[in-house]
C-alpha cells in the first residue's frame, strides 16, 4: 500500500483526498519510483481545484513532475537505487503522476538527476524551471544577446517567471519583471531584475504597432499581456510564449511579425525531447544559487489541496515543494 493524494469525479466538481492505495494499481509503466518530492505547478492547481480541463482519466493521482529512486524496473536503461526525474508526457493528466509514496513510469520518460543535484533540488526546479531554460534556450537560438536591450519575464512572481528572471540574469540579460504583485517588487529585484512593471499596464488592448521597448520577452501569461508584448518588441526580437495565466487567447496583427521580423516561439516542456531535456537539466544544475531549493515551501499531500486554492488565488510565490 501507499499514500497518495487521489482526485475523484462527482458530479461536475473534482474531489481530492488523502488515500491509500494498492501497488498493484499502478500500471503505467515500466519503473516503479519511490518519489521523493513533487511541486505544486499551475496545472496541478488546476486538476486538484477542478478548474481546468487538466484530468483525462479519473480517478487519478494528480503531480506533473517527481524526482525519486527507482524501486523496481523492467527498463534496461533503469536499476535499482537510479535517481531520476519525471516531468511532463502526461503523467497527472493522462497517467497517475507525482503527488504520492509512489508512481510507475515509462523508462523512456525519466531523465537521470544530473551530477549531485539532490531531489529535493531538482523539484525545487520542476517542470517550471524545465519551462524557463527552455524558454531561455529558444531566446538565445533566436539570436538574442544581452547588449540587444531588456527582457520582460511576465507572471514574475511564479515559478516560470521567478526562474526566468534568475536564469537571464545570471546569463548576463537586463531583466524587467512584470508583476501583478508589487507587495514582491523587493524580491524582484533581489533575483536580479532591474525593473519591476504593474501587471495593469499590460492589461489593455494594444496597437497594431507601439514604441519597441524588448529585445525579448519570456510570456508566462498570453492572452492580452501577450499581444501587447509582441506590439512592444523590438526589431528582430523575440518572444518565447509559455503560458496562459491571463487567458487562451491571442488577438494581434501580423505588423510585428512583417514589420519587425519580431518572432513568437512556442515554448513545450511536456513533450520537448529527451535531448533537449538532459541539456536543460545540465544547464540549470550550474545557473541557479547554491541554497535555492531552501527557499521553496514544502508542503505534505494533505496541505497540497489548501496549497493549489492558495496558488489560484495568488496567495504563494515562487516554488512550492509537495513531500509525499
Ligand atoms: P504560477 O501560478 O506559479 O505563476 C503564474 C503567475 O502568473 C502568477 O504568479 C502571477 O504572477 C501571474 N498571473 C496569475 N494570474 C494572472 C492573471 N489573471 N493575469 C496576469 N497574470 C497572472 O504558475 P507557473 O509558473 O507554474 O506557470 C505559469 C504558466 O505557465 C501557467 O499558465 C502554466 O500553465 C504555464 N506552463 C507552461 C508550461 C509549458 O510547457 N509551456 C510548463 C509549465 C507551466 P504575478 O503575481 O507576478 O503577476
Amino acid at each position: 500500500m501507499f499514500k497518495a493524494l487521489l482526485l475523484e469525479e462527482s458530479g461536475k466538481e473534482t474531489k481530492a483526498s488523502v488515500q491509500r492505495l494498492n501497488e498493484n494499481q499502478l500500471t503505467n509503466g515500466d519503473v516503479l519510483v519511490k518519489v521523493d518530492y513533487s511541486s505544486l505547478n499551475y496545472k496541478d492547481a488546476m486538476a486538484i481545484t477542478g478548474k481546468g480541463k487538466i484530468v483525462r482519466q479519473w480517478p487519478m493521482v494528480p503531480g506533473i513532475d517527481f524526482a525519486g529512486t527507482v524501486l523496481a524496473s523492467d527498463n534496461p536503461a533503469h536499476s535499482i537505487g537510479d535517481e531520476v526525474i519525471l516531468t511532463g508526457w502526461g503523467v497527472g493528466e493522462k497517467y497517475w503522476g507525482g503527488m504520492a509514496e509512489k508512481a510507475c513510469v515509462k523508462g523512456e520518460w525519466l531523465v537521470p538527476l544530473p551530477g549531485t543535484m539532490s531531489a529535493k533540488r531538482a523539484m525545487a526546479i520542476g517542470t517550471a524551471g524545465l519551462t524557463a531554460m527552455l524558454a531561455v534556450t529558444a531566446l538565445e537560438e533566436a539570436g538574442i544577446k544581452p547588449d540587444q536591450g531588456p527582457i520582460l519575464v511576465t507572471g514574475a512572481t511564479g515559478g516560470v517567471g521567478s526562474i526566468a528572471v534568475r536564469l537571464l540574469a545570471k546569463a548576463g540579460f537586463d531583466v524587467h519583471a512584470e508583476t501583478g504583485r508589487r507587495q514582491h517588487c523587493d524580491w524582484l529585484r533581489e533575483l536580479g531584475a532591474s525593473e519591476v512593471i504593474d501587471r495593469a499596464e499590460f492589461d489593455k488592448e494594444p496597437a497594431a504597432l507601439e514604441s519597441q521597448r524588448w529585445a525579448g520577452a519570456i510570456d508566462a501569461v498570453g492572452g492580452r499581456t501577450l499581444a501587447r508584448i509582441l506590439s512592444q518588441t523590438q526589431m528582430n526580437g523575440a518572444v518565447a510564449a509559455c503560458g496562459l495565466a491571463g487567458g487562451v487567447s491571442l488577438n494581434t496583427t501580423v505588423m510585428p511579425f512583417i514589420l519587425r521580423g519580431v518572432k513568437l516561439l512556442g515554448i513545450d516542456s511536456v513533450y520537448v525531447s529527451k535531448e533537449k531535456r538532459i541539456s536543460a537539466w545540465q544547464r540549470l544544475q550550474t545557473s541557479l544559487p547554491l541554497d535555492f531549493e531552501e527557499q521553496s515551501e514544502v508542503y505534505t499531500l494533505d496541505q497540497s489541496i489548501t496549497a493549489a486554492h492558495d496558488l489560484l488565488n495568488g496567495q504563494l510565490k515562487g516554488r512550492v515543494l509537495i513531500q509525499p
